[in-house]
C-alpha cells in the first residue's frame, strides 16, 4: 500500500498559524473531507481536511507547532479506491510525468472547502437535532452569524423540554404554590384569607398560555432569523446526513456541521404499572389532571420536591420517598435543613434511605410496598409520582452511523468546544452530561454556533448555579461546602443568618440562610448557597463575583440597597473581611 504525504493547503493570507488541536492519531481511519488539525490565528480558527480517505500512518506536527502553506502534516496510507488512485500517481511519478505528478499534488493542497454533502432533500451549513433551549440559542446563534441552519424537532412547537414539560409550566404552578403558601401564612399576621378556592381548570388554562406564548415567540424568532424548521424524528445515517420521518413523509438533510441537541428523558422505574395515569412522570404531574387526596412523590431531588411542593399547596397530603439519606443531594445540608424544616411541617411523611420495591393498583388506589427504616411495609396512595432522574438520548438517534461516540450511559463525550469525536458534529445540552439545566445547554449552544463559524469560542464557565425553585428555593454555585470537605479544600466560610435581617423578618422569612466560601490565600470567592425566597434570583451576584474574580472586600463595599435580601450577600461578606456591625 502506498502512503502519501498530506500537507497544509493554501490557507489565504495565513501563514506560521498555531495548531491547537490535532483531530486524529496513528492507525485511525479517516474519510475524505475529516478534519485533520485546527489552526487558529489571532482573526480565525481553521479545520484542514483531509483530501483523502485511509489510515493515518505517521503525524508530522503537534499541538502548539506553527505551520503555513506546505507543512507536512501526516503521512495517510490510501485504501480502497484511494489506494489505487494514490499508485496510480505514484507510477505517473515514476514515468517522469513529473509536472502532471506535482498538479496533482497541488490539487490535494486545494484550499478547504465545503464537504462534498451526500445526495439529500434538504442542504444545510448547520443542522441542529432537538429544538429545546439548547438546540434553539445555538440555530438561533448559527443563524445570526450568516449560516444556513435546518433545525429538526419532533414535537411541534419549539422549546424542548424546558418551555413545554419542564422550567416553564412547572415555575408557573410553582408561583401558585409559592403565594397559596404565602396567603395561608399571613393568618400569622393577622389576616386570613381563608381556605383557597381552586380552580384547576384555569389553572391548566394560565400555566398552558404562557407556554404557548412563550413557543409562539420562539417560532417568531426562527422565522425571522430564516431557520428552516423540520418536524419529525431524526436518525443519522452517515457523518453527513440525518433522516427526518415526519407526519409529511421522509426527509434527508445533507449537512456540513451538525450541533446534537436531543436532550433527555424521565427515567422510568422497573416494576411499575405501565400505563395507569395515576402512576405519573413530572410531564403528566404537570398536566395536573386532579389533585389527589394522598400523593407519593418518589425522589428527592430538585423535580421532585418542586412537583410536591405543587401538590401540597394545591391540596394534596404529601409523602415522599429517597432512596438516598438526604434531600436533594449536591445541595449542602446546612441549606436543606432550611428546606427540610419547612417541609417537615407540610407533608405527612419523608422518609429517606427507602425503597419502593412495587405498586399494585387496584380500583381503591395504588398500594405502594415500602423497604426501609421507618417506613410502613405497605401503603396506599391515590396517585405517585415518579422523579428519580433523567436519562440522555444520545443512544437514540443513531449516532453510531454519524461514527459518533455515545458513552455507556447515553452521553455524547464533547471537548470545551462542545466537538463529539467527529469533528464536524458537535453536542450540547443534557445529551452531553451533567448538570442538566437549561442555562447551561444554552450556553453551550452559543459555543457550539460560534465555533462553527469560526469564532474562538469555548465553554469555560467557571460556575453554573443550581436552583430548586422550592419554598423556601435553595441557591448555590461554586465550590460547595460539601464538595470542598470532600477534596480537602480549604476554604473561609461566612454565613449570615437572615433572622438578622430587617427584610427577611418584615416577610416572615427569617428561617433563611446565605452562605459565601472563600479562598483563604487570595480572599477570592469560591462558592456560595442561599435558603430562602427569591433564592434563585439572588445567587446571579455571587455568579457574577465569583467569574470576576471578586474577593469579600469587593463585595463588601458593594452598596447594597436597604432592607433588601441582597444585603444578606454584602453582610456574608463582611462577616467574612471582619467589618460587620450588624451581628
Ligand atoms: C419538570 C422539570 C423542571 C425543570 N426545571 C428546570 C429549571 O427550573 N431550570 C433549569 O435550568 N432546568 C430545568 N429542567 C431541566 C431542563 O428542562 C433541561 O436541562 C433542558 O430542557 C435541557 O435542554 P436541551 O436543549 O439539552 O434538551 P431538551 O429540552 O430535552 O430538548 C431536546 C429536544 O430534542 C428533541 N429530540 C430529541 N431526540 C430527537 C430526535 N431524534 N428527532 C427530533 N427531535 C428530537 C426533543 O423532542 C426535545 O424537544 C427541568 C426539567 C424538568 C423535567
Amino acid at each position: 500500500m502506498s502512503a502519501i504525504e498530506i500537507a497544509v493547503p493554501g490557507i489565504g493570507e495565513f501563514e506560521e498559524v498555531e495548531v491547537i488541536e490535532v483531530l486524529v492519531a496513528p492507525g485511525d481511519r479517516v474519510e475524505v473531507e475529516q478534519s485533520l488539525i485546527t489552526l487558529e490565528s489571532d482573526k480565525a480558527s481553521l479545520e484542514i481536511p483531509s483530501p483523502r480517505a485511509g489510515v493515518v500512518r505517521e503525524l508530522r506536527v503537534r499541538v502548539g507547532d506553527r505551520v503555513s502553506e506546505g507543512t507536512p502534516i501526516l503521512l495517510l496510507e490510501a485504501v480502497g479506491e484511494e489506494a489505487a488512485e494514490a499508485e496510480g500517481d505514484e507510477a505517473a511519478q515514476a514515468a517522469g510525468e513529473g509536472e502532471g505528478a506535482r498538479a496533482e499534488a497541488g490539487r490535494e493542497a486545494a484550499p478547504p472547502r465545503a464537504p462534498a454533502l451526500p445526495e439529500a432533500d434538504l442542504v444545510a451549513e448547520v443542522l441542529v437535532l432537538g429544538a429545546g433551549p439548547g438546540g434553539y440559542t445555538a440555530a438561533f446563534r448559527a443563524a445570526d452569524l450568516g449560516k444556513r441552519v435546518v433545525l429538526v424537532e419532533r414535537y411541534p412547537t419549539l422549546g424542548g423540554v424546558c418551555l413545554n414539560v419542564g422550567c416553564i409550566p412547572s415555575k408557573a404552578l410553582l408561583h401558585l404554590a409559592e403565594v397559596v403558601t404565602e396567603v395561608r401564612s399571613l393568618a400569622r399576621h393577622g389576616v386570613d384569607f381563608g381556605a383557597p378556592r381552586l380552580d384547576l381548570a384555569k389553572i391548566r388554562a394560565r400555566k398552558e398560555a404562557v407556554v404557548k406564548r412563550l413557543a409562539t415567540g420562539l417560532a417568531g424568532l426562527a422565522k425571522k432569523r430564516r431557520v428552516k424548521v423540520l418536524q419529525g424524528e431524526g436518525r443519522f445515517e452517515g457523518p453527513h446526513l440525518l433522516r427526518v420521518e415526519g407526519a409529511g413523509g421522509s426527509t434527508s438533510v445533507a449537512f456540513e456541521h451538525a450541533i446534537i441537541a436531543a436532550g433527555s428523558r424521565s427515567v422510568r422505574l422497573p416494576g411499575l404499572p405501565e400505563d395507569d395515569p395515576r402512576v405519573m412522570d413530572s410531564t403528566s404531574a404537570l398536566e395536573l389532571a386532579e389533585i389527589p387526596q394522598r400523593l407519593l412523590v418518589i425522589g428527592g431531588g430538585i423535580i421532585g420536591l418542586e412537583m410536591a411542593a405543587v401538590y401540597h399547596a394545591l391540596g394534596a397530603r404529601v409523602t415522599l420517598v429517597e432512596l438516598l439519606d438526604v434531600l436533594m443531594a449536591g445541595a449542602d445540608p446546612d441549606l436543606v435543613a432550611v428546606l427540610r424544616r419547612a417541609i417537615d411541617a407540610r407533608y405527612e411523611k419523608i422518609l429517606l434511605e427507602t425503597k419502593v420495591t412495587g405498586v399494585d393498583a387496584r380500583p381503591d388506589g395504588l398500594h405502594v410496598s415500602l423497604e426501609g427504616a421507618g417506613a410502613p411495609a405497605q401503603e396506599r396512595f391515590d396517585r405517585v409520582l415518579v422523579a428519580v432522574g433523567r436519562a440522555p438520548n444520545g443512544a437514540r438517534i443513531g449516532a453510531d452511523r454519524a461514527g459518533v461516540r455515545v458513552d455507556e450511559r447515553g452521553f455524547l463525550p464533547v471537548d470545551r468546544q462542545q466537538r463529539t469525536n467527529v469533528p464536524h458534529i458537535f453536542a450540547i445540552g443534557d445529551v452531553v452530561g451533567p448538570p442538566l439545566l437549561a442555562h447551561k445547554a444554552t450556553h453551550e449552544g452559543k459555543v457550539a454556533a460560534e465555533v462553527i463559524a469560526g469564532r474562538k469560542s469555548s465553554f469555560v464557565a467557571r460556575a453554573i448555579p443550581s436552583v430548586a425553585y422550592t419554598d423556601p428555593e435553595l441557591a448555590w454555585m461554586g465550590l460547595t461546602e460539601s464538595e470542598a470537605q470532600r477534596q480537602g479544600i480549604e476554604v473561609k466560610k461566612a454565613t449570615f443568618p437572615w433572622a438578622a435581617s430587617g427584610r427577611a423578618l418584615g416577610m416572615g422569612a427569617e428561617a433563611g440562610l446565605t452562605k459565601l466560601l472563600f479562598d483563604p490565600a487570595s480572599g477570592r470567592l469560591l462558592g456560595a448557597g442561599i435558603a430562602g425566597r427569591g433564592a434563585g434570583d439572588l445567587i446571579s451576584e455571587a455568579v457574577l463575583a465569583l467569574e470576576m474574580g471578586a474577593d469579600a472586600e469587593d463585595l463588601a463595599l458593594t452598596i447594597h440597597p436597604h432592607p433588601t435580601l441582597s444585603e444578606t450577600l454584602a453582610l456574608a461578606a463582611e462577616l467574612a473581611h471582619g467589618t460587620i456591625t450588624d451581628l
